[in-house]
């Protein structure tokens, strides 16, 4: 802890912190390796935020944990704002690590179609967290959080084992052997035990490697050492592996011709220029154009109009996903769609069979 004894306004604590994040950064150079640290930052005031000792380092802390959340080598100053989100997130973490045991998760089933003829050829498992007081709550509120609190193993196992059941309970009804999808955490994609835990959850439920694709990010893909041997381990238990939402990182198409994965989504945010914007129109013209040589299925996202989907077909895209074919829904729902086979897309009717 450091002790400011006189009273510099916030902007010149904050200076003087910066200042010293910039020292701590300054690489050093230990028996002939050079290492470098990041220190994160928090500082509370005497006696805006508290009036005694332990209350202002409580207060320090916060905004420190608020400045790691932020990105490491950060500087934050305490507000109460500060303290009512870390209380949320706390309120939140705590649900979380109940949540599995009391039942609160359930995942829903997004169709994927063959553009030209509405053929449904799989379905993407997303997950949906009922929580007591918030109510449905979509993944992007939760999961970055689960990671932080050590929960991603233990949900990515009870995504993958319900989702493999799923498909399992789907064939034992005789409804045909749907493709299912399943989002993978980076976290989780970088646990050297996923291997071994996906080829488990395979023997126990029955579902087949070769129904089993797993979607990751460009960014989780990127974020480890060895790329290549965490995507050759998945796919040499004949489990598939996705791209996904291609476009809004990276965008290497060097890693996919590299890592051989299966498929390729690209993200909605082109889907939604298309066809009015010429720039991506351009941009899926290209990724088609590339991904023509590779053994590599292109999946479009987020398509929301028939005019949408006429002018992906018309640049040669086959597949794609979206609310002009369905709202992502509860295994129940799905049925219909799986006695059909195909879902008749019309604007303003997505759920139409
Ligand atoms: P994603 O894998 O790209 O999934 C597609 C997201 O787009 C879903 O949001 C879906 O509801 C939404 N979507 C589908 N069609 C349309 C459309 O036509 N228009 C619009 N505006 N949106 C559409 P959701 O369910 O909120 O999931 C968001 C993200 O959370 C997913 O993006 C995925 O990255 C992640 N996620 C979902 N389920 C899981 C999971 O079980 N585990 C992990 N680790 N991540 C998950
Ligand atoms: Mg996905
Ligand atoms: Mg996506």
């Amino acid at each position: 802890n450091v002790l400011i004894g006189s009273a510099p306004a916030d902007g010149q604590v904050s200076d003087l912190a910066r200042t010293v994040l910039r020292v701590v950064s300054e690489p050093v150079t230990y028996e002939g390796h050079e290492l470098s640290l990041s220190a994160s930052i928090g500082i509370s005031f005497f006696p805006r935020d508290a009036s005694d000792f332990d209350g202002l380092v409580a207060c320090a802390d916060v905004a420190m944990y608020e400045a790691k959340r932020r990105g490491r080598n950060n500087v934050q100053v305490f507000s109460t704002g500060t303290s009512a989100a870390a209380r949320t997130r706390q309120h939140v973490a705590n649900g979380l690590r109940q949540a599995i045991d009391q039942q609160q998760f359930q995942l829903c089933y997004l169709p994927q179609v063959e553009l030209a003829t509405g053929r449904v050829v799989g379905f993407e498992a997303l997950l949906r967290w009922h929580h007591p007081e918030l109510g449905w709550t979509a993944p992007p509120a939760f999961i970055p959080l689960a990671e932080e609190i050590g929960l991603s193993d233990a949900l990515s196992d009870w995504v993958l084992r319900t989702a493999c059941a799923q498909g399992a309970a789907w064939r034992a009804r005789g409804l045909g052997d749907i493709p299912i999808s399943v989002n993978l955490s980076p976290r989780s994609f970088w646990d050297r035990e996923l291997s071994g835990r996906i080829k488990g959850t395979l023997e126990e439920t029955g579902w087949p490697a070769s129904l089993l694709c797993l979607e990751i990010t460009e960014a989780a893909l990127m974020a480890g050492d060895d790329p290549q041997e965490a995507t050759d381990r998945i796919r040499a238990l004949g489990v598939r592996l996705a791209l996904d939402d291609f476009g809004v990182g990276y965008s290497s198409l060097g890693n996919l011709r590299r890592l051989s994965l299966d498929v390729l989504k690209f993200d909605r945010s082109f889907t939604s220029g298309i066809p009015t914007d010429a720039d991506d129109v351009a941009l899926i013209r290209t990724i088609l154009a590339l991904t023509r040589g590779l053994d590599v299925t292109v999946v479009a996202e987020g398509i929301e109009s028939a005019a949408q989907r006429d002018a992906l077909l018309a640049e040669g895209c086959r597949y794609g996903q979206g609310y002009l074919f369905g709202w992502p829904a509860a295994p129940e729902a799905c049925e219909g769609i799986l006695r059909a086979g195909r879902i008749q897309a019309a604007e303003g009717q997505p759920l139409s069979v």
